[in-house]
């Protein structure tokens, strides 16, 4: 044995267990294992930067459980180690009369999950919090915030290697093999023996796993989450972040409006299918990746029923003017002109063989391994957490 722990992936999943499984093992090696030469490089680092508040979950699920743990842990760690964060709280609007009963499902699906602060705000007291916004009715939510998600990242690496920890990066796990006693990770520079291998890949925790166990029933499909910033001219445009009363049949949130940490404001992301798994640009193609999820049983059933919202999605993608139109329904001033291209990110979103994009987190617990199938957001609000969980789990 080289090493009792190997974590495969360096975002923000793989770090926050890491660094739970160096407080809890002080003397046991720890070794992260990460493609890209610097951490956080696809989801994390790609991501809106929200500090969610748990408003969206279904009461009891691990998303619910997780988003509320993970916002107190890592408000807690933030505070600890002066990681700049901002509780600017957030609006959610309905947009016409159709979308109040939604409105107020997520209003009390709030309340269940214990979110306080929660507000009800008629038209005349939207126009107070947000004067430039049209709706006939929202939610406000003091307690959602905004983070540079790659600052909290530097800090647990910081804080797993001054525990003894060592992260490897430009190191691809190639093959995964089960020995008399352990697990042999194979990469491309050499390979690791490890008593426990925790599989936190992100994109590519299908592929890891396969590594592992063989076949496996869910598949991720990668769906790419375009950006615009807001010019300087518009920012004073929105006060809070802003969104839609989201689909309900759809696990994104629908466009909307993020300030950001470090400054300016996002609007976005969209969720286009990407047809290459790191596929951030439009032109970006793998014939694997591509077929692999085409072919995939369970995403043509998404497809067949979906075909509508995917194809609007993707006409937008093309189309900054339909973008624009869809931001519009928020604030009509927003024009064309006030938006400037930013970085897009890619989510990991996994789909099952029956034909469901899956809704909630998923853990895959085996003897020699675990594996982080499903982690899309809130997972970086939730990723200590979701650390913790593993970190308990893990028995040496
Ligand atoms: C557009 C977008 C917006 C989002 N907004 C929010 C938000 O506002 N708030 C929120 O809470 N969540 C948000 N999310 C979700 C959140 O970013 C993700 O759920 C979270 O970052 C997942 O972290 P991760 O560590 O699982 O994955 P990743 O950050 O993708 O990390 C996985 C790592 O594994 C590495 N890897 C993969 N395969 C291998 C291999 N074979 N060998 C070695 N390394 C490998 C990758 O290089 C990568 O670094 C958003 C996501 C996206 C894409």
């Amino acid at each position: 044995m080289n090493a009792d722990i190997a974590i495969v992936g360096g975002g923000i999943v793989g770090l926050a267990t890491a660094y739970h499984l160096s407080q809890k093992y002080s003397d046991k090696k720890i070794v992260v294992l990460e493609k890209e030469a610097e951490l956080a490089f696809h989801q994390t680092g790609n991501n809106s930067g929200v500090i969610h508040s748990g408003l969206y979950y279904k009461p009891g699920s691990l998303k619910a459980k997780n988003c509320i743990d993970g916002y107190n842990m890592l408000l807690d760690f933030c505070n600890e180690h002066e990681i700049h964060y901002e509780l600017c709280g957030k609006v959610v609007v309905a947009s016409d009369e159709s979308e109040i009963p939604a409105l107020r499902t997520l209003f009390d699906r709030g309340r269940e999950n214990g979110l306080e602060g929660l507000e009800m705000l008629d038209k005349a007291r939207l126009k107070e919090i947000e004067p430039h916004l049209a709706g006939v009715q929202g939610i406000r939510v003091p307690q959602t915030g905004i983070i540079n998600y790659k600052n909290v990242c530097a800090k647990l690496a910081e804080k797993i290697t001054a525990a003894g920890g060592e992260i490897r990066l430009n190191t691809l796990v190639k093959s995964i093999e089960e020995t008399a006693d352990g697990v042999q990770i194979v990469t491309n520079k050499s390979f690791v023996e490890c008593k426990m291998m925790i599989n936190c890949a992100g994109l590519y925790s299908d592929e890891v796993a396969k590594m592992h166990l063989g076949d496996i029933d869910t598949k991720i499909i990668p769906f790419r989450g375009e950006y615009f910033e807001l010019t300087t001219e518009a920012e004073h445009l929105v006060k809070h972040l802003i969104y839609p009363v989201p689909d309900p049949a759809f696990p994104f949130l629908g466009v909307h409006f993020t300030r950001m940490a470090d400054g300016g404001i996002e609007a976005g992301p969209n969720a286009v299918f990407a047809f290459k798994k790191e596929g951030y640009k439009r032109t970006d193609f793998d014939f694997k990746e591509f077929f692999g999820s085409l072919l995939w049983p369970g995403f043509q059933k998404v497809m067949f029923k979906y075909w509508k919202t995917g194809l609007g999605e993707i006409y937008r993608s093309f189309s900054k003017k339909q973008f624009t139109k869809a931001l519009q329904k928020l604030i009509p001033e927003i024009r064309e002109e006030h938006l400037v291209a930013a970085p897009a990110g890619v989510r990991a979103q996994a789909c099952d063989k029956t034909g469901g994009l899956l809704d909630d987190f998923k853990l895959v617990t085996e003897k020699r391994a675990i594996h982080v199938i499903n982690a899309p957001s809130p997972a970086a609000t939730s990723s200590l957490s979701i650390g913790k969980t593993i970190a308990d789990m893990v028995e040496l």
